[in-house]
């Protein structure tokens, strides 16, 4: 029987398995699920039908049910293009790898290997000892023990030595990171007790002596990671409370947060505390993050007194802390770059990232200003303008680095529902564009642009839903 507003045409679930590309679509999908997806279309056919415009071109439903299939399998962690202005976002998966971490991963991905096997031996081996070395050498430490990421190797190095005693921390180090962790809830969750010394401004060693008792296991230093203390401020620096803590017998913990490895100053950025310096300064365990200003895989890195990191390695909670194959191998490319200091500035992403040079974000954003005026036309304002690009992740929390964003807006009418069209527009590209919106303006930080030819290349899907 004949629809009488023609919905008879649409063609049959029949015709279209017999469609050229089905086959294709079957091979690809499996059979339930490409016959689903055609008869969904077919179902939105039916309920978006409109007479004027009839639907029912064999190919066109075929491959609309094609990008349904697409749509639906694509992966759910996709690359984006990080154009935020922050290098190390955390929710952009922080830091970017250098090739031979991928590689590296693959391999230990793909094929066995010795990850707790000594082949000289051929014996039972240790997971950390691929790492523990380069570890030593890298920070100066007697030893050195790796897991999940840093607020694992804080509430482990607690847990072990601080277990039913007291930690003291300052109380302008009682720092929150984004996300949850919250010193003050880590040393709770280890099942230590925390003794808060000092002010929020000032805290002096006679603050920690005083509060020195027989249930004190720890002092605790806390990287202030994202944000400063400014005014009338005093604190106690690493070798000060070494001194003291020793003379009680007691072990320094210092939680860097970022930690790198390396003398940034010697690449133009502002100075952060090394592991190596704490540890010379008199810390007994220094913690740090693997995918901060590191540039490596998530993990924490727990470095110091060989005593003190055998104790920690025969916690049991380790085991549940520790890292997998892939991670071991990641890192342990990333900290082979760091032997040959020279080749860090080229090959790892991060600090590529932090050390551009202004003229080369400038250079570039020319470029891209041309590829974007051409895909957003005339009715909006593209511009140039100058931003400060940030560490992130906690990394030097004030320290900005100048840089170079392309705009788009208007200038002159901060309209913030526009701006956040056009960010939508740019996050529905394929490869999503992430920036950020500032007075009524869509702001991409070019610092982090590195594959500009496929950035410009999809420019052409750009559509903005509406236009000024
Ligand atoms: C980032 C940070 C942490 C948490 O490190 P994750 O590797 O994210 O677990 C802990 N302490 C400080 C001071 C930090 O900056």
């Amino acid at each position: 029987m004949s629809d009488p507003h023609g919905r008879h045409l649409i063609p049959s679930m029949d015709v279209l398995l017999k469609h050229p590309v089905m086959g294709d679509l079957i091979q690809q999908y499996g059979r339930i699920r490409a016959v689903d997806a055609v008869r969904q279309e077919l179902g939105a056919i039916r309920i978006d039908w409109n007479p004027d415009e009839p639907v029912c071109n064999e190919d066109q439903i075929i491959a609309a049910s094609q990008a349904r299939l697409d749509f639906v399998s694509r992966p759910s962690i996709r690359q984006v293009f990080n154009l935020t202005g922050t290098v190390i976002h955390t929710n952009l998966g922080r830091a970017i790898m250098p090739e031979c971490a991928a590689a590296a991963v693959v391999s230990a991905m793909t094929c066995a290997t010795n990850l707790e096997f000594e082949i000289d031996a051929g014996d039972r081996g240790e997971r950390d000892r691929h790492v523990e070395d380069l570890l030593k050498r890298l920070t100066g430490a007697e030893a050195a023990i790796v897991v999940n990421n840093n607020a694992a190797a804080v509430y482990l190095v607690l847990n072990t030595l601080a277990n039913r005693r007291e930690v003291q921390v300052s109380r302008g180090e009682l720092v929150e990171i984004g996300g949850s962790f919250r010193i003050p809830d880590i040393i709770q969750r280890a099942g230590a007790r925390l003794i808060e010394v000092g002010t929020t401004n000032r805290t002096h060693l006679a603050d920690y002596e005083q509060a020195i008792s027989s249930r004190t296991a720890v002092l605790m230093k806390v990287h202030t990671s994202n944000y400063v203390i400014k005014g009338f401020t005093a604190e106690v620096n690493e070798a000060q409370l070494a001194t003291l803590a020793h003379k009680h017998g007691l072990p320094v913990v210092n939680d860097l947060g970022s930690g790198t490895l390396i003398n940034l100053e010697s690449f133009g950025l502002p100075h952060e505390t090394t592991p190596r310096e704490a540890l010379a300064a008199g810390c007994d365990l220094v913690t740090f993050s693997g995918d901060k200003l590191l540039g490596g895989p998530q993990a924490g890195l727990i470095v110091g007194s060989r005593a003190l990191i055998e104790r920690i390695r025969r916690n049991p909670m380790k085991r549940a802390l520790r890292v997998d194959k892939m991670t071991l191998a990641a890192l342990e490319a990333v900290l082979r770059l760091y032997e040959t200091p020279e080749r860090l500035k080229a090959e790892l992403p991060v600090l590529r990232f932090l050390t551009r040079s202004l003229e080369d974000i400038k250079t570039q954003a020319q470029r891209v200003l041309l590829a974007v005026r051409a895909a957003v036309g005339d009715s909006l304002e593209v511009n140039v303008i100058d931003v400060q690009s940030q560490i992130g992740s906690g990394s030097l929390p004030i320290d900005l680095l100048p840089s170079h964003a392309i705009a788009i807006g208007c200038l002159n009418k901060h309209d913030g529902a526009l701006a956040a069209s056009i960010a939508r527009a740019f996050r529905a590209l394929p490869i999503p564009v992430v920036g950020r919106v500032k007075s009524g303006c869509f702001i991409m930080d070019l610092r982090c642009l590195e594959d500009e030819e496929r950035f410009n290349a999809q420019l052409g899907g750009l559509q903005l839903e509406h236009q000024a």
